[in-house]
């Protein structure tokens, strides 16, 4: 918590607007369209939720394949499936850990060979904050014409050649889940291109009630929106974000300190100036050469009481989604295989952070 949650739950509380609508939710779009440098945001329930809302839009439905990035977490491709929809998974490229551009071509060149449709939406996501090679990806999507969906929810305030995570595609999406880098409790957001959309996005996600005096419905719509209640959590966090990305990315610096002459343990960091990751969690990948695999040093560090993550396990490697169309070049595996995510909250004094670099310098040597 950042200060002034208590004080802003209590105002929405007093105020009696606990619904999920109300003056905080307004004020909480408002501070991320101006964060962002955009004026369409829609603050919903949760980051799957925008997701689903922004392929909801897109006219995914019955029969429809989407590409996703299969390194990622299940939020970002389940909705594909709420919506009747069949995902269609592209491995990583080893730079950023997120979807590799060319793999990306030949997916939707082969998925039109066997379909003979276009995929209808490619789902691409900031992975542990750092930014995908965007330019490369939306100039694949524009050849062929297909819209794509910022899956920022673990990048908030990363930057790709000077542009905002969560700007870029036609639709982006953000979480305020509690491992985020803010919180609204649970929470999320849809950044849509124009008014048009945001209007679209905040009908369905109010159970698309048309405007009569009574209950009449053209669509389907969904439970979505965000509570007053939540929101106020938002406004409060949203005071501390650029504290909380300094925070975040001081912590990378320590690690990257620290272990840059540890031979086993690269760092993930930013290819080139034009990636800015917030570093929302730092990570590691171990290599061949290390006397331990990143499971066991996961199990050494937690007798420690320093919890530590396998990274995300690819979608592809999922029993869910075994029979799903993958395209791969076995970036994900390996990274699966070989990375860590290590200790990142902002919470953790530099202290804690150098004792955890000097255990993985200790066990990694
Ligand atoms: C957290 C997360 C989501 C889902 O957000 P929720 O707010 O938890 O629904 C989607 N995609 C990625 C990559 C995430 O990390």
């Amino acid at each position: 918590m950042a200060g002034n949650e208590n004080k802003y739950v209590t105002d929405a509380v007093d105020s009696t607007w606990i619904t999920p609508l109300g003056p905080y939710v307004n004020r909480f779009e408002k501070l991320l369209d101006g964060f962002l440098g955009v004026d369409n945001v829609v603050a919903l329930s949760a980051g799957t939720a925008a997701v689903h809302l922004a392929l909801d839009i897109l006219g995914v439905g019955k029969g429809d394949e989407v590409i996703c990035q299969s390194m990622t977490f299940a939020a970002s491709a389940n909705p594909i499936v709420y919506l009747g929809g069949s995902p269609v998974f592209v491995d990583s490229e080893a730079d950023t850990w997120n979807m590799d551009p060319a793999l990306l071509r030949e997916a939707i060149e082969a998925r039109i060979a066997a379909t003979s449709r276009k995929p209808k939406a490619i789902i691409v996501v900031h992975l542990y904050g750092m930014p995908a090679k965007m330019n490369e990806i939306m100039a694949v999507a524009q050849e062929y014409g297909i819209p794509v969906v910022e899956d920022a929810a673990e990048a908030i305030g990363s930057e790709y050649c000077g542009r905002k995570c969560g700007t870029i595609g036609r639709f982006g999406i953000l979480s305020f889940n509690g491992n985020k880098m803010i919180t609204t409790s649970g929470g999320g957001a849809l950044v849509c291109p124009d008014e048009a959309s945001a209007k679209r996005a905040l009908f369905l996600a109010t159970q698309a009630r048309e405007n009569r005096p009574y209950y009449y419905h053209e669509s389907i719509g969904y439970n979505y929106r965000l509570s007053n209640v939540s929101a106020a959590i938002g406004c409060a966090q949203m005071e501390v974000l650029p504290d909380r990305i300094a925070r975040r990315r001081a912590i990378h610096d320590i690690y990257v300190e620290l272990l840059r002459d540890n031979a086993n343990v690269t760092v993930q960091c930013n290819p080139s100036s034009d990636f800015d990751s917030n570093y929302w969690l730092s990570t590691i990948l171990l290599k061949g050469s290390s006397p331990v695999t990143a499971d066991r040093l996961r199990e050494l560090l937690a007798e420690h009481k320093i919890e530590t993550r396998l990274l995300w396990r690819p979608m592809h490697m999922q029993p869910i989604y075994a029979d799903a169309p993958a395209y791969l070049n076995g970036v994900s595996e390996r990274l699966f295989d070989h990375g860590l995510c290590l200790p990142s909250s902002t919470t953790h004094s530099d202290e804690q952070i150098r004792r955890v670099a000097q255990l993985i310098n200790e066990y990694t040597a």
